[in-house]
């Protein structure tokens, strides 16, 4: 009975989250260092949203605030209305996942999972009841008496994974997660972390500095610069639009282009080499990539612009270039987007 209890509930999606978690002025400051500055947010229950953002720009900050490692500032954390930038890290709703190596290294898969239900005073029956539905989720059931040194590294993730949801959170928090795997597991464990999400209906809230990693996996990407805020939006919406300079370059595949009129991004696939006579920009290859489906260029504009262009592998072929040759670009206006400051 508890068996099916637990296991079906978990498939059920029982954990689906109807809390949007909500981000009110919330800053950080370390001595003189603005971590995270006022920054305001909305997560949308039972949605997957990436912090993305350079190095030091206070996504992990802002994660360990969420979690509740670390004190706020100022502002709030409001989780379906109630205030939580109080409370400890078990009584937020909240888990985080931590990177593989925090399994402990004594305890088998099933009592790794366990473990937090064990402190919490739940049964034994109840624990491993509750520990093989997890295990069965990340399609880990059948190595639960192994120790975490006896797995590979996409193994451990997973287990931690399973151990984070123990505690049926409404909110996971995962800190670059992906970042310690090698790319093929890196892909292979993304699709992963998506269907999961999907299947339980929480939110989770993902912190990578990868802009094909956010693009990827997220319902909304929030990119952050300086501790702020910079944009927040669905990946085509991102993409297509982004607001600002900084989110054109750092989301990449754009051109940014200075005018008289205003600052434009253009999408680097929307850029095509161009005989003079129909050449908007006159440029000068300096480097040529290959990429399988399509080929990147890089070029110096007549204005000092650095420019990228993506072309498909047959059109590169069909008029090759090289390094050093005068090209002209073009392309229509209509795919010029204007930038905010
Ligand atoms: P990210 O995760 O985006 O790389 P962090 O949130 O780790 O960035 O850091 C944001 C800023 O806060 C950085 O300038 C960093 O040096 C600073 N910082 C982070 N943690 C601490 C700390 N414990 N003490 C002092 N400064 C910190
Ligand atoms: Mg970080």
């Amino acid at each position: 009975m508890a068996d099916t209890l637990a296991s079906t509930s978990l498939k059920r999606g029982v954990m689906r989250s109807h809390l949007d978690l909500e981000l009110v002025s919330l800053t950080k400051r370390y001595g003189k260092t603005l971590a995270v500055d006022e920054i305001d947010h909305v997560f949308a229950a039972g949605s997957y949203v990436c912090l993305l953002g350079p190095s030091g720009c206070g996504k992990s900050t802002t994660l360990r605030m969420i979690a509740g490692h670390e004190a706020v500032s100022d502002g709030a954390i409001v989780l379906g209305g109630t205030d939580i930038s109080a409370r400890p890290p078990a009584r937020r709703g909240t888990a985080m996942m931590f990177q593989s190596y925090a399994l402990f290294p004594h305890l088998s898969v099933e009592e790794n999972v366990a473990f937090g239900l064990k402190m919490k005073g739940v049964g034994k029956a109840e624990r491993t009841t509750r520990a093989q539905a997890l295990l069965e989720l990340v399609d880990m059931a059948a190595l639960a008496e192994r120790m975490p040194a006896q797995l590979s590294g996409g193994q451990q993730q997973r287990v931690a994974l399973a151990r984070a949801m123990a505690s049926e959170p409404q909110v996971l928090l995962l800190d670059e997660p992906l970042s310690a795997l090698d790319p093929f597991l890196r892909l292979k464990m993304r699709t992963e972390l998506r269907r999961l999400q999907q299947e339980m209906g929480i939110t989770f809230i993902h912190v990578t500095h990868s802009q094909d990693e956010a693009m990827a996996l997220s319902d909304q990407i929030v990119v952050m610069n300086a501790g702020r805020i910079e944009q927040a939006g669905p990946p085509r919406a991102v993409f297509n639009a982004p607001k600002t300079e900084f989110v054109a370059r750092f989301i990449g595949n754009h051109n940014v282009l200075s005018r008289p009129e205003g600052r434009f991004s253009i999408r680097s696939d929307r850029v095509r080499l161009a005989a003079e006579d129909s050449a908007v920009m006159r440029a000068r290859v300096s480097a040529i990539e290959y990429q399988g489906t399509t080929v990147a260029l890089s070029l110096v504009g007549e204005g000092a612009e650095d420019m990228t262009v993506l072309i498909t592998d047959e059109a590169f072929d069909a008029a090759p270039v090289n390094g050093g040759d005068a090209v002209g670009l073009a392309w229509e206006a209509a795919d010029l987007h204007r930038l905010g400051d």
